[in-house]
């Protein structure tokens, strides 16, 4: 890791969940919770950029507070990503912690939305999550995340739209693959569909009047990129300033790669022991030469922010265009 640096980590709460969604198998092979790394472990973490919580779903986790206490100081920013579904503990915990970011998956309309998560009533949960959260902490820091598939590329703009309209963040990701969720049969078959719709979203970021939302542009026309496999605008970071840690305590550059890659397990390793350590370094250099076209906020949210110059320019080129 780049000294002086401080990284983005993705911590991987948990892999249990209630969910069963159509491009994440993360169900199929759950931790059990004595096996989930104890939140004693994040005093091994570096300080940090920005920290996302995710899972599984998060909420899941009993002791998520202490999780949150610990990382209270350590980093500069928390970002909690969530199914949702679990009303009355999400709100609890985000009442005590108000200044935690919150995103709440929500892939389109109502039938939609359960039919890709493979739950009856998990569309009413989150929208009830959603006014809930408003009421007690108001919008800040909070929106919904979209999952862009085949199956929902059609929502993908009223979604966009419905947040605008409500004062809410609109984050979108495009379905991928992972080993560590235990999926590898994903794909994309309306590529040219899905392009058209990303294609309105990136202009719909730039005709805000938001800088941040025009860097969603950005990175809107990066995942175009990736659907049409032409290669990616800014190389990742990943195993140098963006980092995954698994649930059981590994800690991984990337959620990509076919093959899960643990560089080291703070179980029995300090977090400088194992950037120093042979099998750290291997992997920072496999990363180094990968030549994956991936293209997610996890991997390439901390490059962005360190190429602010070419994204103000790509910026200026396309607001006028
Ligand atoms: S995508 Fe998220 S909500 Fe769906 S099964 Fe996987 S972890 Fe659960
Ligand atoms: S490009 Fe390679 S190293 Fe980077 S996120 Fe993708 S799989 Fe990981």
């Amino acid at each position: 890791m780049s000294m002086g640096k401080k990284p983005y980590i993705s911590l991987i709460l948990t892999k249990r969940c209630n969910a069963k969604c159509q491009m994440c198998n993360c169900h199929l092979n759950p931790t059990k919770p004595e096996d989930e790394f104890s939140p004693a472990l994040i005093d091994k973490l570096p300080k940090m950029k920005s920290t996302t919580l995710t899972g599984g779903e998060p909420f899941l986790r009993n002791d998520i507070e202490e999780v949150l206490k610990k990382l209270q100081g350590k980093t500069d920013r928390i970002l909690i990503n969530t199914n949702g579904y679990y009303t009355e503990r999400i709100c609890e915990v985000c009442a005590e912690f108000p200044g935690v970011g919150v995103r709440i998956s929500i892939d389109g309309s109502e039938k939609t939305h359960n039919e890709i998560r493979g739950v009856p009533d998990i569309y009413d949960h989150a929208m009830d999550t959603i006014d809930k959260l408003i009421k007690i902490r108001g919008k800040h820091d909070l929106g919904i995340g979209f999952c862009i598939q085949d199956r929902n590329y059609t929502e993908l703009i009223p979604m966009f739209e419905w947040a605008e309209n409500h004062g809410l963040e609109f984050g979108f990701s495009v379905v991928q693959n992972s080993s560590f969720f235990n999926k590898a049969d994903n794909v994309i078959n309306n590529q040219d569909n899905i392009v058209n719709e990303l294609e309105k979203l990136k202009r719909g970021y730039l005709e805000t009047n938001n800088p941040r939302k025009w860097a969603r542009a950005y990175f809107t026309d990066g995942a175009i990129k990736y659907v049409l496999n032409v290669k990616k605008p800014l190389t990742c970071d990943a195993g140098r300033s963006s980092f995954f840690v698994s649930a059981y305590g590994d800690v991984m550059p990337c959620n990509d790669f076919p093959k899960d890659m643990i560089m080291g397990n703070l179980n029995n390793m300090s977090w400088t022991e194992i950037m120093n350590s042979d099998q750290g370094k291997s992997i920072v250099r496999m990363c180094e030469k990968c030549s994956a076209n991936c293209w997610s906020i996890c991997n390439m949210g901390s490059q962005m922010r360190r190429n602010i110059c070419k994204i103000v320019l790509w910026i200026v080129r396309n607001k006028v265009l």
